[in-house]
């Protein structure tokens, strides 16, 4: 029965003059994301808001489920649209509506019914009475109720005359391309998918990479990666990933380093790489899935040493979230049935027994002297034999 849809959004309701821009990305967006879908869909951005409507056959779920993944949208309301053919028409698709969707009528309601077309011959309060008396009339077992309805009957009349009662749930956040592009560090854990995640719904797109250390590493955990950046592409958009090959430089870091020291000198190294990758492909940031105390190397002693190789501003969207709400981020993105295969990683292979927690920049920045002789050109090796892998 629902042809359309009408698209809420919040936040970006309030951006001002800029307000198109980001209309127009979330237009770019719905439309991007009805491309898979089956059916014919014409978006369009009427006086503030935005309608999406089929002409023809379409999966109702599957577009549902599609708008559901774009950032930018709060609400996705279904639609019955119809041309105004009198007031008693009107009041017979009302009732038609709500048979078809409350097969249940023990349930309170009230009309909100709005005319933005000021050349219809009933004012809104009077729209509401009358239609509201032609409800009771034709389903007695409903109820007015004007402080807490169960069902608020929306009848908009515009050009069309619109009608709608249930808004399904979106995304919240702010829609793609609005907010330029950052560097997620994207390892094969649970935290980092859902880092780039929560950075990408404020409308930030996303690079990637990936630090792969074979033999260590095998790849079935390349390929996991692969599968996690996939994952999050159906909400981020299309992702880049660079998957470097990282095998020497820890190599070089055991070799030279002290092994409390390893994880901290190589989550540096990592830092260090992304960063440079990220500068080069115009990112604003870094994004890692670090959150304070969880591991060794995530103390806040830990990050401010880590930090300190970096220039560009590091974004920790978990810095402050326990493991089990970013357990439910991830099962609800989809991500973490991948994130939990049991495939090593880079960091649980060369770890110490008993890692440093609260390391001095001083001391690990005097450690890396140590390393003086061969990093540069093992960074430059690292550099030229990336792997890039298009997600799309
Ligand atoms: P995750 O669940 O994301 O793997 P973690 O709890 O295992 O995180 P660490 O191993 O301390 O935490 O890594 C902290 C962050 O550093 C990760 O969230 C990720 O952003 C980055 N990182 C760690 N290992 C890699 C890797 N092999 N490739 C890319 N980024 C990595
Ligand atoms: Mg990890």
């Amino acid at each position: 029965m629902f042809k359309s849809f009408l698209i809420k959004y919040a936040e970006i309701g309030v951006k001002g003059k800029n307000r198109y821009i980001f209309e127009d990305a979330l237009v770019r967006q719905i439309e991007r994301a009805l491309e898979n879908v089956d059916g014919e869909f014409s978006v369009r951005k009427v006086s503030g808001r935005i309608y999406v409507e089929s002409s023809g056959d379409f999966d109702y779920e599957e577009t549902v489920s599609a708008l559901q993944k774009i950032f930018g949208i709060v609400g996705i309301c279904p639609l019955v649209q119809f041309e105004d053919n009198g007031f008693d028409d009107m009041a017979q698709r009302v009732l038609d509506y709500i048979d078809k969707v409350y097969e249940d009528k023990n349930i309170s309601f009230k009309v909100f019914a709005r005319r933005p077309r000021k050349n219809y011959p009933m004012e809104s309060p009077e729209i509401c009475a009358e239609l509201g008396g032609r409800i009771l009339d034709a389903y007695p077992e409903m109820r007015v109720d004007v402080h807490n309805p169960d069902v608020k009957i929306n009848v908009e009349i515009r050009e069309s005359i619109n009608i709608y009662s249930i808004t399904l749930p979106g995304q919240g956040g702010m829609p793609l391309g609005t907010a330029g592009k950052a560097m997620l560090l994207l390892s094969g854990g649970i935290d980092s998918p859902v880092a780039g995640y929560m950075v990408s719904k404020r409308g930030v797109t996303l690079e990637a990479t990936y630090f792969h250390a074979p033999p260590y590493t095998s790849e079935r955990a390349k390929q996991k990666v692969i599968d996690l950046a996939k994952k999050i592409s159906v909400y981020t958009g299309p992702i880049k990933l660079n998957i470097v090959n990282f095998t020497d430089i820890q190599l070089y870091i055991y070799e030279k380093c002290p092994h409390d020291e390893l994880t901290i000198i190589m989550r540096r190294y990592m830092m260090i790489i992304a960063e440079k990758l990220a500068k080069e492909s115009g990112c604003l940031g870094l994004i890692t899935g670090e959150s304070i105390g969880q591991v060794a190397s995530q103390t806040m002693q830990s990050m401010r040493v880590t930090n300190a190789v970096c220039e560009l501003p590091v974004y920790r969207p978990l810095v402050a979230l326990d493991k089990q709400d970013i357990v439910d981020i991830a099962c609800k993105i989809d991500t973490y049935e991948t994130s939990i295969l049991p495939y090593e990683d880079c960091c649980t292979i060369f770890v110490a027994k008993h890692p440093s927690t609260k390391p001095k920049l001083e001391c690990i920045e005097k450690s890396e002297t140590h390393m003086a002789d061969k990093i540069d050109e093992l960074l430059e090796q690292a550099y030229s034999t990336i792997e890039v892998v298009e997600i799309q």
